[in-house]
């Protein structure tokens, strides 16, 4: 009976072990298996090989410095390359963030990285859209953000998807720029999943009440990160709840932006 009384203890102990195992081996199987560049599927150890990298990271685009909306070139004034540059909507109405560093537009071949992370887990895209955030924002002049924060998902949609794409981002990135990640931040009240059936202003309105900041950000910088910058509405109802609690400044760091057209 004793003996009994030990088992469920004792394999539950050896279950444990033999999953460690597994996460071993697999790990190992990983290192030593070449694997295949995310974009072209030519043999590469990293996530993109080397081609792909230097091919797609370094985009021309003009972006304007608060919303990262591509602009024409004939906005650009060569003998004005100091002067940050605006989109004419930010100047007419200007959004609640501060800044926004955006890599690339979300299109073909970057995107399928952005889909990876996203549907895929494939959370070495999530590192290597950090990477490049960092070196970005090396460039860019910009303040140090005080800490950084995903756009959070819903509970409904975090369980559901079970990791958040946007902290995958965001926890590589803190790290690089050494500041402190903070996962909960800022927390998704509402759900906002039917959004596209509603109209614009319904629309602005539940956006904008869909957030709640969880910790004391007052007179702080906070960065925000997000994989894929669409309206930009998200960003602008979260930078504004930040503001609100007393945010001093806002940075979005995304990591591809869809264009207009
Ligand atoms: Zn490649
Ligand atoms: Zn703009």
């Amino acid at each position: 009976m004793k003996l009994v009384s030990h088992l469920p203890p004792f394999s539950a102990l050896a279950a444990a072990r033999a999953r460690a195992l597994t996460t071993i081996a697999r790990k190992a199987l990983d290192i030593a298996l070449p694997s295949q560049c995310a974009l072209c599927g030519n043999v590469s150890q990293q996530l993109l090989c080397a081609g792909c990298d230097e091919q797609n990271w370094n985009e021309p685009r003009i972006r304007c410095a608060t919303c990262a909306m591509p602009l024409a070139p004939s906005y650009v004034r060569r003998d004005r390359e100091d002067v940050r540059l605006h989109c004419a909507a930010c100047l007419d109405d200007p959004p609640a963030f501060n800044d926004t560093l955006a890599l690339a537009d979300y299109r073909a071949p970057l995107d399928t990285l952005a889909v990876e992370l996203k549907f895929r887990a494939r959370l070495a895209a999530g590192a290597e859209f950090a990477r490049h955030l960092h070196a970005m924002f090396e460039d860019s002049g910009l303040p140090p953000p005080d800490v950084i924060a995903p756009v959070p998902l819903s509970r409904k949609r975090l369980v559901s998807r079970g990791y958040n794409q946007a902290w995958a981002i965001a926890r590589p990135l803190a790290r690089r720029l050494a500041v402190r990640a903070d996962a909960a931040l800022i927390v998704r009240v509402i759900h906002t999943a039917a959004q596209s059936k509603l109209d614009v202003d319904t629309r602005r309105r539940n956006v904008a009440r869909a957030f709640v900041v969880r910790s004391d950000v007052r007179g702080k910088h906070v960065g925000v990160v997000d994989d894929v910058m669409t309206s930009g509405a998200t960003l602008d109802a979260l930078a504004r709840t930040l503001k609100l609690a007393g945010a001093r400044r806002v940075t979005n760091f995304v990591a591809l932006r869809t264009p207009k057209d």
